[in-house]
């Protein structure tokens, strides 16, 4: 009920106000962008030199470097309700995905699923709504699929724990459900997500989903902590 109040109030708001930048809230004076000029040239492209990630990692794309005007756009879709800025952001995926297709014709677009609590708590999966918006307008081999992974346990959000921590815990997080296992056979798989921070979930990921037979699994996202 909440969520269903902050979501009405969020779209009434989106209706009577003017459009702002969703980093600064500067008056926008082009439509259907995010961001403001001055915030635009702040966006950092994630350089090609990044940390390594953990053991076992899938190869990864991400857009921007982790801070600046698009992390505060992404936190205010994840902890403010702002699921309208999931489109523009969802948007500045599509090339990165595009690129990843080139070299990689997979089958399946999955991405990482929230624990039902938390999706609860949020009324939405953002990865979810980044990966509908990145979803390429030609026709090509991939299908959107939110089917083929689940969430097994909450985890306290990313930013409140450390490292290690969050290294152990996301550690057979996640599960292929039973009826899902027939689509995975000898598919190729790209994972979507928000943030890849030391690369464990989509390592999490990537390795229920080789159990249960993919042929390959590949990564986005449209922050990397580097
Ligand atoms: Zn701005």
């Amino acid at each position: 009920m909440k969520s269903l109040g902050k979501a009405l109030w969020n779209a009434l708001w989106q209706l009577l106000a003017p459009p702002v930048c969703a980093a600064c809230d500067e008056p926008l004076h082009q439509p259907n962008v995010l961001l403001c000029a001055d915030c635009a040239a702040l966006c950092e492209p994630c350089p090609a030199q990044t940390m390594p990630l953990v053991p076992g990692a899938p190869h990864c794309l991400s857009r921007f470097a982790y801070g600046g005007p698009v992390q505060t756009a992404l936190l205010r879709l994840k902890w403010q309700g702002r699921d309208d800025l999931a489109r523009p952001l969802g948007l500045l995926l599509r090339p990165i995905l595009l690129e990843m297709l080139q070299t990689f014709e997979a089958d399946w677009l999955v991405p990482i699923p929230l624990h039902p609590q938390r999706l609860r708590e949020r009324g939405y999966n953002q990865a979810m709504l980044l990966a509908r918006a990145a979803m390429p307008t030609q026709p090509s081999s991939l299908t959107l699929h939110a089917g083929l992974l689940s969430a097994t346990r909450p985890t306290a959000a990313a930013h409140r724990q450390r490292r290690i921590e969050r290294i152990q815990r996301v550690e057979s997080r996640f599960v292929v459900p039973r009826r899902a296992q027939a689509h995975i056979t000898q598919r190729k798989i790209i994972l979507i997500d928000d943030v890849i921070t030391t690369g464990a979930t989509v390592t999490a990921c990537a390795e229920a989903l080789r159990q249960a037979g993919a042929r390959d699994v590949q990564a986005l996202s449209l922050l990397r902590v580097v």
